[in-house]
């Protein structure tokens, strides 16, 4: 008999900063195996991501009932896109409420494929909840991050441990279970996590399905094992469960294309216009998918760029207080004559809304990164080779800072979120550190070039040679192979006994039941 095509089942939490991670990973699943993969959304989501998908790929998208006005929510918010800020603890709290509805799904999909078991469950860093259901399955399940090991090893003891509470704004703490992370200063804390006293929504959040990682059979990582290895060490110390770096695993440019935002220019232009400047010139700024900075942040960091006297390419978006998807107004966010002068002189383009950011990043004209150091934007500048200079605005993003300048040594924090004063000189002094040859500058690229063959190893795959990352893959699908094996054997010995129990005539099969009916 013909062995039957394995799947494996995939959910992301409902923001596009965890659906394209994943929509990355069932991407890369379905090129390298041969698995039928289903991902699982809420019903504007999946909507959305048929789009999304590459022309041939056979990824099914499924839909789970969502309501969101039956979780206090606006109707048809599923997406932290359009919930507003305050009310994404409530959008977490739906999702974990979809449990059982999740669980009949499974069930639905087992009984579709004639009883056979999913391969594996991937769910998302904030469904703890899964690791439960899966168990009750009896079917392998592993949390994927799409965070780095060490920003989302700081960011899993705070919540755990809250060793902030009571340390005042500019004084420092350690992780009592992550000494490694050394001193972390109040400031470089996100705003929820700022405010948590273990009473708050997100610290009972938290507190309720992070520990449930450790039931899940492991967790699989978008990072590289050779420069992440010491947050990576955290999961496996805290949890005893494997931890698997199967990174970078990012969209290509042509699947990235169906899921980006209306760019504010085309690659072509801004791949002719990088062509015109030398090697190594070119400061790239961007504060990722979602974030902005305020206005006045907004209006030194045009003036550093402009004393800088450096060529640069320049993400903007309307600053806090505006609607984001709004017009930019550069004659009221701007200094007076900014875009002609830039215009004129061919320094800079300022882009509006989103750029072709990988284009831009593998780009020999490009030097340096300004950037909010969200962990897709860390492993697509490093992986050219790219250093950063890091200005952190939420979740993570200021692990991944101090990770990145305190132990890789590729980055120069230029400031802290979205409130902090900034002021254009020495916003100017950091881009001139990166970009200049002194003894620093030369430093931080050389290592950034480094990291960047540690990464391009990781996923190579050739004869005789396999990347951590390409072992990592296999491991984590072995495991899950291993685990299938040995629930097959426990469900054939008990469909045996029942054989053997139904032949004394002690019980009768459905088809006697039938039989008889
Ligand atoms: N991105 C892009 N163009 C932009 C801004 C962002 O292509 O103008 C992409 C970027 O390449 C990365 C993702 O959006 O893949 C941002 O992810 P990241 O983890 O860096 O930050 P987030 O948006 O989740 O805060």
């Amino acid at each position: 008999m013909a062995e039957k095509r394995e799947y494996v089942v995939m959910f992301p939490f409902m923001a596009q900063g965890h659906i394209i991670p994943f929509l990355a990973l069932a991407i890369h699943i379905e090129k390298t195996r041969n698995y039928k993969i289903t991902f699982v959304n809420t019903p504007l989501n999946i909507k959305k991501l048929r789009s999304s998908l590459p022309p041939n790929s056979s990824i099914q998208l499924l839909e789970i009932p969502f309501n969101s006005c039956d979780h206090g929510l606006p109707p048809n918010t599923e997406n932290c896109d359009v919930v507003p800020y305050q009310c994404v603890i409530r959008l977490l709290e739906a999702s974990a409420s979809l449990g059982t509805i999740f669980k009949d799904l499974i069930e639905d999909i087992i009984q579709q494929q004639d009883g056979q078991l999913p391969l594996c469950i991937i769910g998302d860093i904030f469904f703890g909840w899964m690791a439960g259901i899966a168990q009750e399955l009896g079917v392998f399940h592993a949390v994927f991050s799409g965070a780095g090991g060490f920003g989302l090893a700081c960011y899993y003891s705070i919540w755990l441990n809250l060793p902030h509470k009571g340390v005042k704004a500019d004084d420092h703490f350690l992780l009592p279970d992550f000494q490694e992370a050394s001193k972390i200063q109040f400031t470089q804390l996100p705003i929820t996590m700022s405010k948590a006293d273990g009473k708050d929504s997100w610290s009972v959040f938290h507190g309720k399905y992070l520990p449930e990682w450790a039931n899940s059979s492991g967790i699989l990582f978008n990072t590289v094992e050779e420069f992440d290895h010491v947050g990576l060490t955290y999961f496996k110390r805290k949890l005893g469960t494997p931890v698997w770096p199967v990174g970078p695993i990012l969209l290509s440019i042509e699947n990235r294309a169906r899921v980006g935002k209306e760019a504010g220019i085309t690659p072509e232009f801004c791949k002719a216009w990088l062509d015109t400047k030398p090697q190594n010139s070119v400061l790239y700024v961007s504060f990722g998918s979602m974030n902005t900075i305020s206005s006045s942040q907004m209006m030194q960091l045009a003036k550093a760029l402009e004393v800088s006297g450096k060529n640069f390419i320049w993400v903007v978006r309307p600053p806090i207080g505006f609607e984001i998807n709004s017009e930019f107004k550069a004659e009221e966010w701007l200094p007076e004559g900014f875009e002609e002068r830039i215009r004129e002189s061919k320094k800079g383009l300022v882009v509006h809304k989103w750029a072709p950011q990988l284009e831009i990043l593998s780009h020999k004209s490009t030097s340096a990164f300004l950037s909010h150091c969200g962990w897709n934007s860390v492993l697509e500048s490093l992986g050219h080779g790219v250093p950063l200079i890091g200005w952190a605005m939420a979740a993570e993003q200021f692990f991944n800072v101090k990770f990145l300048v305190e132990d890789v040594g590729v980055c120069v924090e230029v400031a802290r979120g979205k409130t902090c004063e900034v002021k254009h000189e020495d916003i100017a002094a950091k881009i001139e550190l990166v970009m200049s040859d002194c003894v620093k500058g030369k430093e931080m690229r050389r290592k950034a070039s480094k990291v960047g063959e540690m990464i391009k190893n990781a996923m190579k795959d050739e004869k005789g040679f396999k990347g951590s990352s390409v072992k990592a893959m296999d491991d984590f699908f072995n495991a899950a192979r291993t685990m299938r094996g040995q629930n097959d054997q426990k469900q054939q010995k008990r469909g045996d006994s029942k054989l053997e129990r139904v032949k004394k005539g002690l019980i009768c099969t459905e088809q006697q039941v039938k039989n008889v009916g």
